[in-house]
């Protein structure tokens, strides 16, 4: 279990000092696939550096089951880490760049061999073992960088956006076997990404950074279903965000009413007290949440200014009466009747209780 408990790092001093991490307190799991997820220039590989041991923070603790990480130089921490850019020897075979970690810690030959087996066959390299890393490709490149990593079999596995480098197939399926390789391995990976989608579909829990601070930390579902404030909203999936007024609150739901005057029931802001009566909040509403309907009688009405074929889902764009614009999603299936087309009058409709309350 990594505990990290009000870690600051400032880089300069005086006028010019910059905070690139602010306070942060976080606890990831052991066995457990963490991912830092935020835009450019958030904190995310400050922080992996700082639990690699390649940077020292400003203040705060950082202990690896209860032991201290902060007096030990990187090369004693338990905790490896896989580059973006792989940084693999290309003069030396596969099996030489897996061996290579091993070596160094001056661990017997035999076991080294035996390591090395296992490691090409976890990440199904066992074919290329003689290749020179100069000659394999680039989905082959990050599988070895993956293995040595795994091969000293550290406590911590560090990925600082790994996938980058690969073409969208290749980062499908490397996606998977990053997952499968956590699974099989057992060993704690804290991965580093920009992309949600990723963050989403590989993750126990994601912390969403930001500005050097973490805003929400949960489950991939409980992100996406409850973001916690407008960025994560925001950040994760497409939101849109609607002006309302809160009405009051009733058990687990609140009535808000929205510009149309219409009025439904929406889910309050996580993990706080619930908008007073009267205030004006924002709601999020995600694009598969909502519908076109008639406009006569629906909660809200507008024209359709854009229609977006996506092969699986079209997307509507509509200006509503308010000035405000949303985009929903709907899915193409065989028989779909109802076409709509720019320039239609339209109605939306949410699913009942999607609606997120965000506090102004
Ligand atoms: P990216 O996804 O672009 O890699 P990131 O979230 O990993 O971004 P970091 O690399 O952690 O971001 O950087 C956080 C902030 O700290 C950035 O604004 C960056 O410019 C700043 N920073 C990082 N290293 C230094 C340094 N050595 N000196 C000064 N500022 C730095």
């Amino acid at each position: 279990m990594i505990e990290i408990e009000g870690l600051t790092k400032t880089f300069g001093e005086g006028p010019t000092a910059f905070t690139a991490l602010d306070d942060v307190s976080v606890t990831i799991q052991s066995n457990e696939f963490f991912t830092l997820l935020g835009p450019s220039g958030c904190g995310k590989t400050t922080l992996l550096r700082t639990i690699a041991g390649f940077l020292d923070p400003t203040r705060g603790k950082l202990t690896l089951d209860g032991e201290d990480l902060l007096s030990k130089p990187p090369h004693h921490r338990p905790v490896n880490t896989v580059f973006q850019s792989y940084a693999l020897f290309p003069h030396m075979t596969v099996s030489e760049n897996i061996a290579f970690g091993l070596q160094m810690l001056k661990r017997p030959k035999a076991e080294i061999s035996a390591t090395v087996s296992e490691m090409l066959e976890l990440v199904q390299m066992t074919a290329m073992a003689d290749r020179k890393t100069a000659q394999i490709s680039g989905g082959q490149q990050q599988r070895v960088a993956l293995a040595r990593a795994l091969a000293p079999r550290p406590k911590v596995l560090l990925l600082d956006e790994p996938l980058s480098a690969l073409d969208f197939k290749l980062r499908k399926e490397m996606q998977l076997e990053l997952k499968r390789l956590q699974h099989e391995t057992g060993i704690t990976f804290v991965f580093v990404t920009h992309d949600q989608e990723e963050a989403l579909t590989m993750s126990d829990r994601i912390a969403v950074m930001n500005a050097g601070t973490i805003r929400q930390i949960g489950g991939p579902r409980d992100i996406y279903d409850h973001p916690a404030e407008r960025f994560v909203a925001d950040f994760i999936g497409d939101t849109n965000f609607l002006k309302a007024q809160m009405l009051s609150t009733e058990g687990a739901g609140s009535k808000v009413r929205l510009s149309s005057g219409a009025e439904i029931m929406a889910k309050p802001a996580q993990g706080e007290p619930p908008a007073t009566n009267g205030a004006s909040v924002t709601l999020a509403v995600r694009p598969e949440h909502a519908d076109l309907c008639d406009p006569n009688g629906a909660l809200l009405a507008g024209s359709l200014k854009n229609v977006v074929y996506f092969g699986t889902d079209t997307h509507y764009h509509v200006g509503l009466e308010s000035g405000e614009m949303f985009i929903l999603r709907r899915q193409n299936q065989p028989g779909h009747t109802q076409n709509w087309a720019t320039g239609d009058r339209v109605g939306l409709d949410f699913a009942p209780g999607t609606a997120q309350i965000l506090k102004d």
